[in-house]
């Protein structure tokens, strides 16, 4: 595996500037393409799953933090409060706090849980300066978050249904967990809640992960401040291990902000909020899924899915019909055809254009893999493409028979 640093360079993925700041890397049109694509199936595996996606912004009072409990025991990861007028602002280091106050902005009733907030928002943590580096430690984080609000009877099928989503988003993004880990409590660090919530949270994830046969580790002084949690760990280039999905339990936050619903009784109750991330942070995402395939993207978030390279004399509508079918589309008018083709090793297709393929209206599709296809219709070309991407399986590049 070649470090994503190096890659995301050469690839035009993303960059960064002295003059910008360290941990606030950028991202060029091909990455920024790509990452689209994967927020826009993320958002709509989220949707079809029940999610309802909301914007908050990305600063709050420090007053919020206090009652949170982040600034207790967060604080040395957040940036310090500006004075705006009487009040001090701060960049959010999580969106927890936005989501329970979103969640207590209307009554709720026992029918409306689970509530299933969900946001791919912005939050900013203060990483020192020495671990920042590439995609991996940044400071400037846009993460795949949500936060289901539910009776605490619900909290066991609503990670049930968490572990699920993570593993076909997996699948689909080509991402290879190395292990599952049980996040715990431990020694000579601070936690927020009651130790009868901690057990009884602890014991509903174990469940969770042995109903669906998942082995795991055990960890102790990895959970969060507020609850127990299951991470999804996954190993770099580098050989360093990272959290990409996570899953955790909280009773602490409800309870800091007074949520209630009315439940079946007429009684006011007080919900669990449950954490969760499917793909983690955009940035750390992609720093792993450049690794993974070498820049060698599968077809459906590839920055660009076709290059075409004309070699005739006669103009070819190919390159705009594929656009306007709403694939991502280069085209290559200079250079031989083998440097040409060699400039665009990780395109997943490329297709020529010559003098006979013109005057038929017909494309020669070469697959990144090395195989090449017979000369086929345009239409045909650009219908077996959107086929290969629709189906979400990395390393297919031909339509399943
Ligand atoms: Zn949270």
């Amino acid at each position: 595996m070649i470090d994503h640093r190096r890659l995301g360079r050469e690839l035009d993925l993303f960059d960064s500037d002295p003059l910008i700041g360290a941990g606030l890397p950028f991202w060029l049109p091909a990455g920024a393409a790509a990452r689209h694509e994967v927020e826009s199936y993320l958002y709509d595996l989220e949707r079809r799953n029940g999610y309802q996606h909301v914007y908050s912004p990305a600063l709050g009072k420090r007053q919020m933090y206090e009652i949170s409990g982040h600034l207790a025991n967060f604080a040395d990861d957040m940036f310090p409060p500006m004075a705006v007028g009487e009040d001090e602002l701060m960049l959010r280091p999580s969106m927890c706090p936005h989501h329970a106050l979103i969640f207590k902005a209307r009554q709720r009733s026992y029918r409306d849980l689970p509530l299933r907030v969900a946001e791919l928002g912005q939050m900013y943590r203060q990483e020192r300066s020495g671990v920042l580096g590439g995609l991996s430690r940044v400071r400037s984080i846009a993460l795949n978050d949500s936060h289901i609000f539910c009776p605490v009877e619900q909290a066991a099928g609503e990670v049930a249904g968490v572990l699920r989503l993570m593993r076909e988003s997996h699948a689909a993004l080509g991402l290879r967990p190395a292990s599952y880990q049980l996040s715990l409590r431990g020694p000579g660090k601070k936690y927020g809640g009651r130790d009868a919530d901690w057990l009884r949270s602890e014991a509903l994830l174990r469940g969770a992960l042995d109903a669906q046969e998942i082995s795991y580790d055990e960890v102790a002084g990895e959970a969060a401040f507020y609850g127990p949690k299951i991470d999804v760990q996954v190993v770099d280039a580098a050989g360093r291990e990272w959290t990409i999905a996570t899953v955790q339990i909280d009773h602490h936050q409800p309870e800091r902000f007074d949520l209630s619903y009315v439940d079946a009784s007429g009684a006011k109750a007080r919900p669990v909020m449950v954490h969760r991330s499917l793909a983690g942070s955009m940035e750390r995402l992609f720093g792993l899924l450049i690794e993974e395939h070498g820049g060698a993207f599968p077809v459906w978030y590839a920055p660009v899915q076709v290059a075409v390279l004309p070699l005739a004399s006669l103009p070819a509508p190919f390159a705009a019909d594929a656009l306007a079918a709403g694939l991502r589309v280069s085209v290559h008018h200079e250079g031989s055809l083998g440097a040409r083709i060699r400039a665009n090793t990780k395109v997943p297709y490329v297709a020529v254009i010559g003098e006979r393929e013109a005057a038929a209206g017909l494309v020669s599709l070469r697959l990144r893999d090395g195989r090449r296809l017979e000369p086929m219709p345009g239409a045909a070309a650009i219908a077996l493409i959107s086929e290969v991407a629709a189906a979400r399986r990395p390393g297919q590049l031909l339509p399943s028979p």
